[in-house]
């Protein structure tokens, strides 16, 4: 769910930033000046701001201030004029997560959102890690007690469900729809024949059957 707040008292980019967003799957709100941007932003139902600088009432820094005052932390985007340097630093001192300078075309705006949205969740993990095996998921390497093993891209895909969800009995099924897709075979003994493929590679003690219900990989 993401829910962005608008607070753009200037009708035509209000709608063309609601009507965007939308479009992309995001859930857009407009407010049109700073009193209520305020209450939204601080209403915690919103997961990112995008506020203009020049609105009525109370302008965007005034906004910007009192939200972070009141420990608000939901993540700002001002609309900043194109030449006003003054105005982007001075946002940015004030609290602000980011820019952008107006006139922007709608993707540049998306572009900044969606890193927000990113940034402001844990941080991704890159590494699954099991006693000493390993898989780096960037690299796409794995590796037992320290030496790199290669693995195909199918049995780094089903190490990655195991490493995933470890110690958990894991059916054919759910194997098979992880890593193959839904529509193949469920008699297919597709996922038998690669966990001895990961056995070879990986140690025959890592992964273990469990009979009649699956596969488990071994914790300790
Ligand atoms: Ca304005």
């Amino acid at each position: 769910m993401n829910r962005i707040l608008i607070a753009e008292d200037e009708q035509r980019i209000a709608s063309f930033v609601e009507k965007g967003l939308r479009a992309n799957g995001l859930t857009p709100t407009v407010v049109t000046d700073g009193a209520s941007a305020l209450g939204h932003a601080l209403s915690g139902d919103f997961d990112l701001l995008v506020l203009d600088i020049g609105l009525p009432g109370m302008d965007g820094f005034t906004v910007l201030r009192r939200l972070r005052q009141s420990r608000g932390a939901i993540p700002v985007i001002i609309l900043t004029a194109r030449d006003s340097l003054t105005d982007t630093v001075a946002g940015l001192e004030g609290g602000a997560d980011d820019y952008m300078p107006k006139p922007f075309r709608f993707d540049e705006l998306l572009a900044r959102i969606r890193l927000r949205l990113r940034s402001d969740r844990a941080p991704e993990v890159t590494v699954l890690q099991q006693g000493d095996l390993s898989l780096d998921l960037r690299t796409r390497r794995a590796s037992v007690e320290g030496r790199t093993v290669d693995l195909s891209a199918r049995e780094f895909a089903l190490a990655e469900v195991f490493l995933r969800n470890p110690g958990q009995v894991l059916s054919r099924e759910q194997l098979l729809s992880h890593v193959w897709g839904y529509d193949f075979d469920p008699e297919s003994n597709v996922v038998d024949v690669y966990v001895r493929y990961l056995r070879k590679k990986l140690g025959q003690e890592r992964i273990q059957t469990v009979r009649g219900m699956g596969y488990r990989l071994a914790t300790d």
